[in-house]
């Protein structure tokens, strides 16, 4: 192996994928990981599409790349008729870039010209929420409310105020019902902008359910509602971050449609190329599109790979086998038995406080006491061991610390591939009660 490759960790050495097989990846001794969580939630088709492979295939024997300064593509052009036939109300125009930090920029600087476009110059404040993940480019990282991967970089960010995540497990009070709560939860936006001055606030970001930071905590029923009026009421953007939770990850190709709430702009990657090629995108509605083009008629923005046909080709693909195979039913229905199975393993675990979720976007939360809910302490590194013991026992999950601001346990995340059988569900429950039991008793 290479001395020389620099990867996230300077620390061990890693097995070499070389081959994948459905849920499967393959490591080059031959040995067999199922992928619960497609590697982070990527991997929505599993490893070995034919289809998207012929897709592929097909693409690069006619053309792999034309710059968009110059030309556009069939296969870009097709993806963004699909993408706006089936996104929610009002939103009407796609923004091709490759990844999900990406994404997120482009919302970012799209939200700050589209107001000096409408003359509103003074607006340029972003709200976010503690608990969130929305990528890890400056702008992009400021927005989120990760304090560990904040901190050594704060001096660069731009000033972000940041509420309270929707975590009802954490956040709802004893007595308190779940809409109340909601309805709270949400509150702390419109306190928030009050304090800045509404007249500053450019935009207001958030992940529908949390991925990456909280581990696939949903958003409850009515919050989003409340939060889309409150934008409405001071004329703040909704930018919904679904990079994680999107394309269908929830049983929804958009997980905001199963709130009933249309945002402003929409943040989308991970499982729209499903790791057959990196790509992201930004969908906008109408009105923000046109306020430009009536406008400076140009956004200030661009990056060299955008639109590139091989990407639009993957995405193509993937949504071709969610929406022409009804996948969007398959993941409702996998993702209740997923839930089942995770409730029979561990709903009477000591050291398991929550399991929650939508669709195939599952999270289980493990605690040091469930009554008090206290997690475990960060120097026991608990996550980091079920991570190995699992990987180990040959299956690939996203354990997450809880260091995040002391607020909230360790975690798993799990988003297998649409596809895994009933089968392969027992196995991923079984191998991550295992794992879970011997990190314990480390
Ligand atoms: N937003 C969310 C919600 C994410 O989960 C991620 C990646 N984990 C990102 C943005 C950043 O995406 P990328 O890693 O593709 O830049």
């Amino acid at each position: 192996m290479s001395d020389h490759i620099f990867g996230r960790s300077t620390k061990g050495t890693l097995p070499v994928a070389v081959a994948g097989d459905g849920c499967y990846l393959i490591d080059a001794s031959g040995k067999r990981y199922l992928d619960g969580s497609g590697g982070a939630a990527v991997s929505c088709l599993g490893h070995s599409n034919a289809a998207v492979r012929a897709a592929l295939h097909d693409q690069l024997d006619r053309m792999a790349f034309a710059h968009t300064g110059f030309f556009t593509s069939q296969p870009a052009e097709q993806l963004a008729d699909t993408l706006i036939a089936n996104a929610p109300e009002g939103i009407e125009r796609v923004y091709l870039v490759s990844g999900g930090s990406e994404a997120v920029e482009a919302a970012l600087k799209l939200a700050r010209q589209y107001f000096l476009e409408i003359g509103q110059p003074q607006r340029h404040r972003v709200i976010a929420r503690r608990q969130s993940y929305h990528g890890n480019t400056l702008g992009a990282l400021a927005t989120g409310g990760n304090e560990w991967r904040r901190a050594q970089f704060a001096p660069m960010l731009i000033e972000t105020s940041h509420i309270s995540a929707c975590y009802e497990y954490r956040g709802r009070a004893e007595g308190e019902s779940v809409e109340a709560y909601g309805l709270r939860a949400a509150d702390e936006l419109e306190a928030e902008i009050q304090r800045l001055g509404p007249q500053s606030v450019m935009a207001f970001v958030a992940e529908p359910v949390v991925g990456a930071t909280a581990g696939a905590v949903p958003a409850v029923k009515g919050y989003l509602k409340r939060i889309r009026e409150i934008c409405d009421r001071h004329g703040v953007l909704l930018i919904l971050d679904e990079v994680m939770c999107g394309m269908g990850r929830t049983g929804y190709l958009f997980a905001c449609q199963e709130d009933g709430v249309a945002p402003d702009m929409i943040t989308i990657a991970k499982g729209l190329g499903a790791g057959y090629q990196p790509i992201g995108a930004l969908l906008v509605q109408g009105r923000i599109y046109n306020a430009i083009a009536a406008g400076s008629g140009f956004f200030q923005h661009g990056h060299t790979y955008m639109g590139h046909a091989m990407a639009a080709t993957a995405a193509n693909a993937v949504l071709a086998e969610i929406l022409g195979k009804d996948l969007l039913a398959r993941v409702r229905a996998q993702g209740e038995k997923l839930q089942a199975a995770l409730l029979d393993a561990f709903g009477d675990h000591p050291h398991v406080g929550d399991i929650r979720g939508r669709g195939l976007f599952r999270g289980v939360e493990l605690v040091a006491d469930r009554t008090t809910k206290a997690p475990f302490d960060p120097s026991r590194k608990l996550s980091a061991r079920i991570k190995a013991e699992a990987f180990k026992a040959g299956l690939i999950c996203y354990p997450m610390g809880g260091t995040i601001d002391g607020q909230s346990g360790d975690h798993v995340l799990l988003a297998p591939p649409f596809i895994i059988e009933d089968a392969q569900i027992d196995e991923l429950v079984g191998k991550l009660s295992g794992a879970i039991d011997r990190a314990l008793s480390a």
